[in-house]
């Protein structure tokens, strides 16, 4: 009989489970899932979870009875510690083999440590898993003083949390814009104003040089300029790592996480990778990327689930992503470069606008704050390849909505053309 091994029981693991039956695929499927908890949601763990004093509970992936009903073999609290792609076999930390005809890596990413003076002292903490949330969660029923390293979307969602509950907060980033990476100019200096007004001590331009300890604890984090903040407890969210260890280990092409092609399968034709640890060939930007988004897991795991049953088909799906900060919604359309030219649309004032953003003329992403209804419309365009030019954007006519349903009187034609990628 015909065994697809899955390692990973996240976000992609469980959706490609659940899709490959979706899809009729009638043998074994074994889930490998190293947490010991039934799988969960990671989203609401910067969110719900930390600004509730009895900390929100966590949101299950599926209902308890989803392995049994899909006839899913859930290896909970396994992990597979190696791969033989020659005899098609892996190892399990339970000391079973398991002969496979096809394997996905569905093995996500960790967060990537700091290595200062005292980062070995009691009292920092990271957060990926149900299990750091809960302990940062009882952690901050007695901090006061709370430092967060890094300025990305996990930090900040954590700081206004923090926040929210009273606590004094600082935000430390060493550059010189908060989710600098990710948004335009505009959004990140909204969303610096939006911390800064709500009491977060945002420090641009400062990365942590040293933690400072009393007794074993942290009692404070010195900055590069030299400051130190006092800190009862520090928060590092500066990014992730692929695990892409055992992938390597298979002799599999490994790049930034492990290297796909546009049916995410890898350098051996019986092995695919999806979600956070994989990177592919991404149409709508004509690069190889590796996203990190509950988007891009699930509808990775839909698409492959039609491969792996006889029906190749290329991940084509537009990307986008969410963040919450306090009360701030945002939501991204596309793959946005900070130096993209940006055209702000409403009034930023009011708490409820967008940021279109463009490179030579085309549309890249659209950056909605509170605005659902344009998010939609904005993702309507993108993925129709709809011929959006910052011109009509300025319009004071412009409505996204309607130009986004002119796609059924478009000839095809008219739509822009991108240059798709080679797959490897
Ligand atoms: C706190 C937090 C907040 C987030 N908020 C958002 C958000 O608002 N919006 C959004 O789009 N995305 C958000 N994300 C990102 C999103 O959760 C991830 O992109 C998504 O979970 C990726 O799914 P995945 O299945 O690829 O990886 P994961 O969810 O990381 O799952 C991989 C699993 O595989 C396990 N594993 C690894 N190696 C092995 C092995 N050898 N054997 C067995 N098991 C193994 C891992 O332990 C892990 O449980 C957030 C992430 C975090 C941590």
């Amino acid at each position: 009989m015909s065994r697809i091994v899955i390692i990973g029981g996240g976000q992609a693991g469980v959706q490609l489970a659940d899709s490959l039956r979706s899809e009729g695929y009638q043998g074994a499927i074994d889930l490998f899932a190293d947490e010991p908890h039934l799988p969960y949601q990671r989203p609401p763990l910067s969110k719900d979870f930390m600004s509730e004093e009895d900390g929100a509970s966590p949101l299950p992936l599926r209902a308890g009875t989803f392995f049994g009903d899909r006839a899913v073999d859930f290896h909970q609290g396994v992990e597979v510690t190696s791969v033989d792609p020659v005899g098609q076999t892996v190892v399990a930390s339970d000391g079973s083999t398991l002969s496979y005809t096809k394997l996905v890596f569905a093995t996500g990413a960790r967060n990537r440590e700091i290595s200062v003076p005292g980062s070995e002292l009691v009292g920092i903490r990271y957060l990926r898993t149900l299990d750091d949330a809960k302990a940062l969660q009882a952690e901050l029923g007695s901090a006061k003083h709370v430092v967060v390293i890094g300025a990305g979307f996990i930090g900040l969602e954590f700081a206004a949390a923090a926040r929210k509950r009273g606590l004094d907060v600082t935000v430390l980033e060493f550059g010189p814009r908060p989710m600098g990476r990710v948004l335009s100019q505009f959004m990140s200096g909204y969303f610096a104003d939006v911390h800064t007004d709500s009491g977060i001590n945002l420090k641009l331009g400062e990365g942590i040089a040293s933690l400072t300890g009393v007794e074993g604890k942290v009692s404070g984090a010195v900055s590069t300029s030299g400051t130190e903040y006092p800190a009862d407890l520090v928060v590092v969210g500066i990014g992730v790592l692929p695990n892409s260890e055992l992938a390597v280990q298979a002799c599999l092409e490994v790049d930034n996480g492990i290297v796909v092609d546009a049916c995410l399968q890898t350098s051996d034709p019986h092995i695919f990778a999806l979600g956070d640890c994989s990177s592919y060939p991404n149409v709508h930007t004509g690069a190889r990327i590796r996203l990190e988004s509950v988007q891009n897991a699930t509808d990775q795991a839909r698409i492959l689930a039609k491969t792996l049953t006889g029906k190749p088909t290329p991940y084509e799906a537009l990307p986008w992503f969410w963040s919450q900060q306090g009360a701030v919604k945002l939501q991204i359309a596309g793959i946005i470069h900070c130096d993209d030219e940006s055209i702000v649309r409403g009034e930023p004032a009011s708490g409820k606008f967008s940021v279109y953003c463009f490179r030579d003329g085309r549309l890249t992403g659209v950056e909605s704050v509170n605005s659902p209804s344009e998010h939609m419309a904005a993702r309507k365009v993108l993925e129709q390849r709809l011929p959006l030019t910052p011109e009509l954007v300025m319009d004071a006519d412009f409505d996204p909505k309607s130009f986004s349903r002119q796609s059924a009187f478009l000839n095809p034609n008219d739509k822009e053309g991108l240059e798709r990628p080679a797959t490897v």
